[in-house]
């Protein structure tokens, strides 16, 4: 998955220009630019490439997934679904805004269950945030019926799966808005960054305000703008916009990379009986930053989970007994543990999560290793690579 790999020659021209000039930040000093503006050209790149009326970039992934929230008015007295297996951004950016995160079961696409998802509904209910996890979709075609039926506004997460698409449609743009990270070990990197994306005018008008105090952007006077409401400073800056666009350039090079790993891979693996793969939903192409196994159960998962550590294959993730993207390790979240007061609402609204039952989500969780597809392997490091992870897994399945 990581376009850090892969920094070059090109990344260092798109900074350099920046350097050149001094203009470090993407708004205003029109006079001293030389015409250089990173941050629109890459916005500009990011509506053709992924196929979208408008982009907004901001500082991080997490930044994306709070000011789409926010664009969409959502806050204080909302809930927003969302799954048990995911990064810890979607609840910060939930509660960043005030709402309540609704953690619901995944099923084998890895992503959302549309089932859980329906049950989940409420009067609260505003938005349903669906991620897709390690490269691959959600159901989208079930949630978007779910999302129209009850009028609920839908989010789509594609930080880890920039590139894979839906029914021919960029995972991103399917949804009322979309988000992605450009963090340092994301498909393509500015160091530090995101985007929201959009086919609604309103939500982006909304985004490109929210993103920078409010400020309305008329004109080229920034203490002249007004604020027709209330924003934050979730802004790029334009040595990190011009990584990234130096990285978009080339993303359907990378894509190809993962798709010829991840293919090596998942031929070797298929050779085993014993492990089958995630479901992915009919229409869609993965963007192959990680392939995802499952094995017949949870022990032998943790077996061949050691087992591919001690063979020396590092990016196996079995998330079950990792704290990072599996709601079992979220104690934090559970016990809404913070620096400051959370709003009564919020606490109150959490307090399900010490008794609900993710058992649905266990059994995949628990059975599941994801494999982190790099781009700079080389042919026969791949070759070996798919060796050792044949080897170790079946050691554990023996
Ligand atoms: C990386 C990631 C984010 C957050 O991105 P940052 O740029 O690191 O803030 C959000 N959601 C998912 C699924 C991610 O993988």
């Amino acid at each position: 998955m990581p376009g850090f790999e892969l920094f070059g020659d090109l990344e260092r021209k798109h900074v350099n220009d920046v350097l050149d000039n001094g203009v470090l930040m993407r708004y205003g000093f029109d006079g001293m630019r030389n015409g250089y503006w990173k941050a629109k050209e890459l916005e500009s790149e990011i509506e053709k490439t992924f196929g979208v009326e408008h982009a907004q970039l901001v500082s991080s992934g997490t930044a994306a997934v709070s000011v789409a929230l926010a664009s969409a008015g959502i806050g204080a007295g909302d809930e927003v679904i969302m799954p048990t297996f995911t990064f810890v951004a979607s609840f910060e950016a939930i509660m960043m805004v005030g709402a309540t995160p609704i953690l619901v079961d995944i099923d084998d696409t890895l992503t959302l269950d549309p089932e859980a998802v329906k049950n989940a509904i409420t009067p609260k209910t505003k938005a349903v945030m669906v991620v897709h996890m390690c490269g691959s979709m959600a159901n989208l075609n079930a949630l978007k019926s779910i999302c129209d039926t009850h009028k609920l506004t839908l989010i789509e997460d594609a930080c880890q799966a920039i590139g894979g698409t839906y029914n021919n449609r960029a995972l991103g743009s399917i949804g009322d808005l979309g988000c992605f990270s450009f963090d340092f070990v994301k498909t393509i990197t500015c160091g530090e960054g995101g985007a929201v994306i959009t086919n609604n005018k309103d939500f982006y008008t909304n985004s490109d305000h929210y993103s920078d105090h409010g400020h309305d952007h008329v004109g080229n006077d920034r203490g002249a703008e007004t604020h027709p409401f209330l924003g934050y400073n979730f802004r790029i800056s334009e040595l990190n916009a011009a990584v990234g666009l130096a990285q978009i350039q080339r993303l359907s090079e990378f894509l190809e990379i993962q798709k010829k790993n991840y293919t090596v891979l998942r031929n070797a693996l298929s050779q085993i009986p014993e492990v089958t793969f995630r479901t992915v939903p009919e229409g869609g192409e993965e963007s192959y930053a990680f392939l995802n196994f499952f094995l017949p159960d949870l022990e032998t998962s943790r077996r061949a989970s050691k087992a591919l550590k001690e063979a020396g294959v590092d990016g196996c993730f079995h998330y079950y007994d990792n704290n990072w993207h599996y709601v079992r390790k979220w104690d934090h979240l559970k016990s809404a543990t913070s620096l400051y007061p959370v709003s009564n609402e919020v606490k109150e609204g959490l307090a399900y999560l010490s008794e609900k039952d993710f058992s649905q989500s266990d059994h995949f969780i628990g059975r599941n290793i994801s494999a982190l597809i790099k781009l700079s392997w080389t042919e026969e490091e791949v070759k070996d690579r798919a060796q050792r992870m044949v080897e170790a897994i079946t050691s554990a399945i023996n």
